[in-house]
């Protein structure tokens, strides 16, 4: 497998982090976390527009920009360093992997294209109350009412269900678990805004009721989901290794300049070792993620690789959020100061498609143990 970064990998870098730089300030994510929809629809229309990052994915014949999952991990790496806030994991990513892995021609002909042009956000709605994405224990049922799909039940912990315009639904079927398309206005959908701990990502719990929908998987839907999961975990991971290295900047920089007894603190031992282990972590974490990207894009299922690095990443990324706590002394406690917004994503992320211990089980459930 080829493991390293070309040029133009580089230069995507250097533009998505210009950008985010520019639109995802501090002030912009205090703010947009304590709106409902928690984006700037502006925002989301320049990131297709000017760089097509909506459509990263999405292949050049449905007007998407034809790259893969190292590119867009990329772009998740530089979103996690400024939380980024946004439907990103959720259209960008989970859509439009169901709907490439998932989805019959005629889907992905009409909702790729709205996707890559921002015109429509879609996501995918697959845990219920366990809060699990675990295929095994949807229990949404989906009937067969003349030509027509109705879906009954409720789902929950939908990433962006609340403004979603598009629905991507996973529901059991005669034939197996199937994906169905709901419009965001159907008739016996109920949603719901859920409040969360990480103000910074939006979820809703969606209510079903004789709701219409399309069915648009042709065949068993389970294969294509896991390899969305697969997707999807190792996107985060690669969010998560973009705040673990912000954290890692925050503490190493006020290290350098807040003096205590004549000092500048990073030059006590403890506090050296704190941003060490920091360190060691961070790079770690952004080889297990990059690893299971480049895994993917090599055409690999990635299962394997992406349980390692949601494990991985998603500890790093809460040690080096708690660290930069500690390191910045009682500022560091403050509403004021943002550690505590990188402190609840890192915790939401690490919880989000499962904690680290449930991905240690997959682990060792490949190992045959
Ligand atoms: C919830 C809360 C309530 C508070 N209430 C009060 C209050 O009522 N009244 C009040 O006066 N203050 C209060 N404080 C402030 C508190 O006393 C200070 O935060 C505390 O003394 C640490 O000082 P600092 O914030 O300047 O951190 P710093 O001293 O700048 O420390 C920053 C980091 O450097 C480390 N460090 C500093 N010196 C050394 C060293 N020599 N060797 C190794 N590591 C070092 C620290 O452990 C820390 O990790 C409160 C703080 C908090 C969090």
């Amino acid at each position: 497998m080829d493991f390293a970064f070309t040029h133009e990998h580089e230069e995507l870098r250097q533009t998505v982090r210009r950008f985010m730089e520019n639109e995802s300030s501090e002030a912009t994510v205090r703010t947009l976390m304590e709106t409902e929809p928690g984006y700037d629809r502006r925002t989301w229309e320049r990131m297709a527009s000017e760089l097509s990052l909506l459509g990263l994915m999405v292949p050049e014949r449905h007007g998407g920009a034809g790259l893969g999952p190292v590119e867009l991990a990329i772009a998740m790496e530089e979103m996690g360093r400024v939380l980024f806030c946004g439907p990103y994991l959720a259209s960008a990513v989970l859509a439009t992997g169901a709907l490439l892995h998932g989805a019959d021609e005629a889907a992905q002909r009409k909702l790729l294209p709205a996707i890559a042009s921002g015109k429509s956000i879609a996501t995918v709605a697959v845990t219920e109350a366990a809060g699990k994405w675990d295929l095994a224990s949807v229990a949404m049922r989906a009937t067969r009412v003349g030509s027509e799909w109705k879906l009954s039940g409720v789902k929950d912990y939908v990433l962006d269900g609340h403004l979603a315009d598009a629905l991507i639904v996973a529901a059991k079927a005669d034939d197996g678990l199937a994906l169905f398309q709901v419009e965001a206005n159907a008739s016996g959908l109920e949603r719901h805004a859920l409040p969360t701990l990480d103000l910074t990502r939006k979820m809703a719990r969606l209510n079903f009721s004789s709701t219409p929908a399309t069915r648009i998987s042709a065949g068993e839907a389970t294969g294509a989901l896991k390899q969305v999961m697969a997707l999807g975990v190792t996107m985060l991971a690669a969010e998560q290794v973009g705040g673990a290295q912000r954290c890692l900047e925050m503490s190493t920089e006020y290290a350098k300049t807040r003096l205590q007894f004549g000092r500048p603190i990073g030059s006590f031992q403890a506090i050296k070792h704190k941003c060490a282990d920091m360190l060691v972590e961070t790079e770690f974490a952004r080889s297990a993620a990059y690893h299971a990207a480049f895994a993917i894009a090599d055409g690999e299922d990635g299962f394997e690789a992406a349980h390692l690095a949601k494990s991985y990443c998603s500890e790093s990324y809460f040690h080096a959020a708690a660290e930069n706590i500690q390191i910045h002394g009682g500022m560091g406690f403050t509403w004021e100061h943002p550690a505590h917004l990188y402190f609840k994503r890192a915790r939401a992320s690490s919880i989000l498609f499962g904690d680290p211990s449930e991905h240690r089980l997959q682990l060792a459930n490949i190992l045959e143990l």
